[in-house]
């Protein structure tokens, strides 16, 4: 069983279940892969405000965000 290091913010969890061979939705994969690219948000959520980012329209903390499910 892989743990994750990091703040138990929505995407840890996500994380966990994909890195242990759990399926996980689409929504659900670019939540868990922004808590993997914030470092598991040690500072405090926050948007990430790299917009050039493909996923940032997606961002789960994105005021904008764009999916339906986070
Ligand atoms: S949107 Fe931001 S936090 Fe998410 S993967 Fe892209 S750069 Fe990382």
């Amino acid at each position: 069983m892989i743990k994750v290091e990091g703040r138990a913010y929505k995407g840890k969890r996500l994380l966990e279940k994909h890195l242990n061979g759990i399926r996980i939705t689409r929504n659900e994969a670019i939540i868990a892969k922004c808590y993997d690219c914030e470092g598991g948000y040690s500072d405090g959520i926050k948007e990430c405000n790299i917009s050039d980012c493909p996923l940032h329209p997606y961002n789960p903390y994105n005021k904008s965000n764009l999916c339906s499910e986070t």
